[in-house]
């Protein structure tokens, strides 16, 4: 098993480092497919969840190779352009890729909590991109001064500049921290019982297992770019931070 980097707890305690800025890491091939490695420890993120794959590079004594995808088919493999020629080798991320899908993320979160206590509309999909990201809801159409009052929502939000931690959570507890929260619990497993938490402080508390900032002042502004109707009931918002 792949020990996965950006997935360590972080509840503000600014001594420490927060997880998912780890941009470099030293790591063991333990798999060699034959355009993929299997590493011990990764910061890569695989695609999912919405969130793109990371990119970036594999650094060893006397050479390099780029990782073009990460995809986890039950191991976390790194698919690269030249295979590795020690088993010792350093990762380096694409950086301001990943700092961009972190901080589209957590708007992502934001918005979506901000939609739900305005108008009881749930998330229903998203898709997080560097440069713009949607969001679905249902069921809703908003108006044009529902959206002025969306954007300016969110960006109310990260002007209050609130503190995002990370952390493990029992299933019965974060049931009880949950209650009245846009996210329904029980589209989890039910055999899953610790679950892994992003907690916008007094914003949103939801699980997830992507990456995002430490805090909503890294977001900028929020500027909604369009709305689209994607059939009865949904409503698409397209988004980028500026
Ligand atoms: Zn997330």
């Amino acid at each position: 098993m792949t020990e996965v980097l950006y997935m360590e707890e972080w509840r503000g305690d600014e001594s420490l480092q927060n997880p998912n800025y780890i941009q470099e890491f030293d790591a063991n091939i333990t798999k060699r497919g034959e355009t993929f490695v299997v590493l011990d420890k990764t910061a890569f993120y695989a695609l999912g969840g919405g969130q793109p794959s990371d990119t970036g590079t594999l650094k060893w004594e006397g050479g390099e190779s780029r990782v073009q995808e990460v995809l986890k088919k039950g191991e976390i493999r790194h698919f690269v352009d030249t295979m590795p020629e020690t088993e010792q080798v350093q990762g380096v991320l694409d950086w301001d890729k990943r700092y961009a899908h972190m901080k589209m993320h957590t708007a992502q979160h934001v918005l979506s909590s901000v939609v739900f206590k305005m108008f009881n509309a749930r998330t229903a999909g998203n898709q997080v991109h560097a440069d713009h990201s949607r969001v679905d809801f249902q069921p809703i159409t908003f108006t044009d001064e529902d959206l002025a009052r969306v954007e300016e929502g969110c960006n109310e939000i990260i002007r209050r500049a609130v503190p995002v931690h990370v952390y493990e959570e029992g299933r019965a507890v974060l049931g009880e921290k949950m209650a009245d929260q846009r996210y329904i619990l029980n589209m989890i497993p039910k055999s899953i019982s610790r679950l892994r938490v992003v907690d916008i402080l007094d914003v949103d508390i939801c699980p997830c297992a992507g990456t995002h900032v430490k805090n909503t002042s890294e977001l900028g502004k929020v500027h909604i770019l369009e709305r689209r109707s994607k059939g009865k009931d949904i409503d698409r918002i397209v988004y980028e931070l500026l």
